[in-house]
């Protein structure tokens, strides 16, 4: 029990000022913030560095990363732990960890994810939600808990719980294995028969598709969406009435093309006039997202840019939906962060690879433009680090940056 007895908090503790200090030391930029003084694009000697107008923390990882400090400083001497990363991102993890908080590596059963957590213990939610069988041993067990999910999840999982409670089976665009989608998914599990189906990519939902149209059979479907289908799932009786639903870091332009091609397979399956009764959809993509997409869509089209640099975790979808979006257009290095540069190297990973490579010889010689842009999970002082580096290839310093 916390002082007042109570258990759940969802709204932080009143504490922004005593942790402002630390919070602004630990990821503010002030590289960041002459870059936008001078309108999100400066030069030094032949480099001009163009950053995006949206990019970095969104207003989800802003809460839940001070939240996760207002809890330290509320609970000095409990034990904290939090569930799983705080967001995809290992540097502001680490920074959590220094502060004394254990991170609970994900586990299939919440009995042994959370076998160390006593009453007495405070304990951290995610933004991104957890399942709700986990929610539920938690407060079996009494112990305080600290709920960041954040408010653009929670509409989803509104979203869900009606598609469930009409009879809809829930198709979530998103990877069945990402802590998002899992609480999501979980979310469809609460009402009577209410069912799942995770499709990751068009070529998945392509196999949805197919089935709902009669060219691929139950087994085949089973088999292939195994892992990512509510227990019992049964294509003939759930995939007869559809709810659309996104995690909410994916690739926007892909999710609308999903909806379209299982609108399509309904209608070839069922005829128009069912459509209604059979299939909806709503845009679950959150604000942050769409808004970080939008503007590397525009720098792009703006044009003048060599070569674009991503930076965020490599497990952070909507930093590989922003890779994804530039790799078409331009060479573009997605880095995990600033000490991926190094010398004249730099060490990415490629859109759609698993591996990390190293490539030199990656910025052009003579006059360059880097476009610049940076995950929901990536905080300020990284995108400032990584500006120093890129200067630093050609013996340039953010002290140089000017108007470009
Ligand atoms: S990416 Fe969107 S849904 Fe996820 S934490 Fe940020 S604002 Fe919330």
């Amino acid at each position: 029990m916390s002082g007042s007895g109570q258990t759940y908090f969802q709204k932080g503790f009143n504490l922004k000022e005593q942790v402002r200090p630390v919070l602004a030391a630990s990821y503010h930029s002030k590289v960041v913030d002459r870059l936008k003084e001078l309108g999100y694009s400066a030069r030094a000697g032949d480099v001009r560095v163009k950053l995006a107008r949206e990019f970095g923390f969104c207003y989800g990882v802003d809460r839940a990363v001070e939240y996760a400090y207002e809890t330290r400083e509320k609970f000095p001497d409990r034990r904290i732990f939090l569930s799983g990363e705080i967001i995809h991102n290992p540097e502001v993890n680490g920074r959590i960890e220094a502060l004394g908080i254990r991170i609970l590596p994900d586990h299939r059963s919440p009995e042994e994810r959370y076998a160390a957590v006593e009453a007495a213990d405070v304990v951290i939610l995610p933004a991104f939600g957890v399942p709700v069988r986990e929610l539920q041993h938690l407060r079996a067990k009494g112990c305080v808990l600290v709920d960041t999910t954040c408010g653009s999840v929670l509409n989803v999982w509104k979203n869900v719980h009606r598609y469930a409670r009409d009879g809809f089976t829930s198709v979530i665009h998103g990877k069945h294995y990402h802590e998002e989608t899992k609480a999501t998914a979980s979310q469809a599990l609460t009402h009577p028969g209410g069912q799942y189906l995770c499709v990751r990519d068009l070529a998945e939902a392509d196999v949805v598709c197919a089935f709902i149209r009669g060219d691929v059979a139950a087994a085949d479907l089973l088999h292939r969406f195994r892992e990512a289908a509510s227990p019992g799932f049964d294509p003939g009786r759930d995939l007869q009435r559809i709810g659309l639903a996104n995690q909410t870091t994916m690739l926007m332009t892909e999710s609308l093309q999903i909806q379209e091609r299982l609108r399509a397979a309904l209608q070839d399956r069922w005829g128009e006039a069912e459509l209604t009764e059979r299939f909806r959809a709503f845009d679950t993509i959150c604000s942050a997202t769409q808004d970080r997409q939008d503007a590397v869509l525009k720098m792009l089209d703006e044009g003048g840019l060599d070569l674009m640099v991503v930076i965020g975790g490599y497990n952070s979808s909507n930093t590989q939906a922003l890779a994804r979006i530039c790799a078409p257009r331009l060479p573009t290095f997605h880095i995990s962060g600033a000490d991926r540069i190094q010398g004249t190297a730099i060490r990415h990973r490629p859109v759609g690879s698993h591996e990390e490579v190293a490539a030199s010889g990656w910025l052009p010689e003579g006059e360059v433009t880097v476009g610049l842009t940076a995950g929901a999970s990536t905080p300020n002082n990284v995108v400032g680090e990584v500006v120093e580096n890129i200067l630093a290839q050609r013996g340039r310093t953010t002290d140089e940056l000017t108007a470009a």
